[in-house]
């Protein structure tokens, strides 16, 4: 008798920030493996620009603010609405608010904590029912920073942001092993992005901070979005079904030096 086998379904993923940077070299990799991506990000036209490099699978735009309320909901029925399934969410969209202790608001305090702290708590917590259901097992994977393992002065809140979303990934790593959910973390270190641009710095001061930068990374090198994407799409692979909890140093050995 002729054994009939059927091609594995192609997995579901939803990348946050995927308009620029990290987030749309992480959506263009996954696609490339045949995924179905859902590319979240708040302004329609540069998530259309990452999905016109769909390779095999196909990229979905879908502006949302992780920050609103019914976010994390419109996100996940979207993804399920696509699809039907969701195996992979990858949190990654941040903001760098910089400023010393004494220079904070209110205001700037519960911008940063807000995008990201709780934006990934609550898109997490949403999508959960859907990644129990993934037949390989959901995986969640999030983007955290290299230098805030060691401290970060004048930049302390975005470190401990990315800080707590690191003991997040291990203890949820804990939580959510019984229902087959694996969780680890990036701690990318200076990525070519426009991250700076969207803080606000202007040419002179990402050449300054490009240059130390540079000179505090043993590898001697600014890394490319391209490679933190691949450590993403590695740690959310079928093959790392036995990694859970780990958090990623992708930095060209910046946080040991
Ligand atoms: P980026 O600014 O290009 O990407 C961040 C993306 O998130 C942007 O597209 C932005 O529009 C989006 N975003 C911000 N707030 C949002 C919101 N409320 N709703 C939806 N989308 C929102 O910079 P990047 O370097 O690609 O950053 C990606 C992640 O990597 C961030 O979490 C950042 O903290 C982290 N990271 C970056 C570096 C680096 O050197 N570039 C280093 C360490 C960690």
């Amino acid at each position: 008798m002729t054994e009939i086998t059927t091609a594995p379904q192609p997995r579901t993923v939803v990348v946050t920030g995927a308009g620029t940077g990290i987030g749309r070299a992480t959506a263009r990799a996954f696609a490339a493996q045949g995924a179905h991506v859902l590319a979240v990000g708040r302004r329609t036209a540069p998530l259309q620009e990452t999905a016109a490099e769909p390779g095999a699978g196909a990229i979905t735009p879908f502006a949302a603010d992780v920050t609103e309320e019914d976010a994390p909901e419109r996100i996940v029925v979207a993804a399920l609405e696509a699809t039907g399934r969701l195996d992979v969410l990858v949190n990654n969209a941040g903001i760098v608010c910089a400023e010393s202790l004494g220079d904070y608001t209110r205001e700037s305090i519960d911008t940063q904590l807000a995008t990201n702290l709780t934006a990934p708590v609550l898109l997490t917590q949403a999508a959960l029912p859907a990644l129990q259901q993934a037949p390989a097992g959901g995986v969640i994977v999030n983007v955290s920073t290299s230098i805030g393992q060691r401290a970060w002065p004048g930049n302390s809140l975005y470190a401990a942001t990315k800080t707590a979303l690191e003991l997040l990934t291990r203890s949820w790593a804990v939580d959510l092993a019984p229902h087959g959910i694996r969780v680890a973390a990036v701690a990318p270190g200076a990525i070519d992005t426009p991250i700076g641009e969207h803080r606000g710095l202007g040419p002179e001061q990402l050449r300054a901070i490009r240059e130390w930068q540079i000179a505090h990374t043993p590898l001697g090198r600014i890394g490319r979005p391209e490679e933190v994407a691949w450590a993403i799409v590695s740690l959310a692979a079928p093959e790392a079904s036995f990694v859970t909890g780990t958090v990623l140093p992708v930095d060209g050995g910046a946080v040991l030096a």
